[in-house]
């Protein structure tokens, strides 16, 4: 099992910064950074993380979609590497889902996004990407990439009161 690194949680200040581009990709260091992410991400049961979390300030995150105890709907998805990301369109259309974040655990928030995306970024190899993002993954990826400006998903809802904890949500969820 690869090393896995603490997260930051909200207070930290590498949560609140905007992250800095990387520009050695691919090298070592960043093959060692992202395989300690995955390893993080999987134990913490996540579906993302981004590298702030695990207090690097660096434009890199990591997609891991699968369906868990904490996202039973999320599609499966191998682990993909995300750097230098840009969001080139977004469609008008929203919709709203539960949102909850390996940096304030406990916590679901009723987020609006974009339905759809189209995304550039460069892939572990440094290659560049342009995708387009639907539903669950399109809200993962935006989710992670406000963490690269130092945005977390209760600064999305629309009111405080779409802020839950997490034994309310697993009750929501028992009775859908
Ligand atoms: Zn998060």
């Amino acid at each position: 099992m690869e090393e896995t690194l603490p997260v930051s949680q909200l207070g930290a200040t590498v949560i609140r910064e905007v992250a800095a581009p990387v520009s050695d990709i691919p090298s070592s260091a960043m093959k060692h950074l992202v395989a300690a992410m995955i390893a993080t991400c999987e134990q913490a049961g996540g579906v993302g993380i981004a590298a702030p979390q695990v207090g690097e300030s660096k434009r890199l995150f990591i997609m891991a979609s699968e369906p868990n105890a904490r996202y039973p709907d999320a599609p499966k998805m191998a682990p993909t590497p995300v750097f230098n990301p840009r969001i080139l369109s977004m469609s008008e259309s929203e919709e709203s889902a539960w949102e909850g974040c390996l940096s304030l655990p406990g916590v679901r928030g009723w987020v609006p996004r974009a339905t759809s995306i189209e995304v550039s970024y460069y892939d572990a190899e440094g290659v560049f990407v342009e995708r387009l993002f639907e539903g669950f993954l399109a809200r993962l990826f935006q989710h992670e990439y406000d963490h690269l400006n130092g945005v977390v998903f209760i600064d999305r809802v629309r009111s405080t009161r779409d802020i839950i904890m997490e034994a309310e949500y697993q009750r929501l969820l028992q009775v859908e």
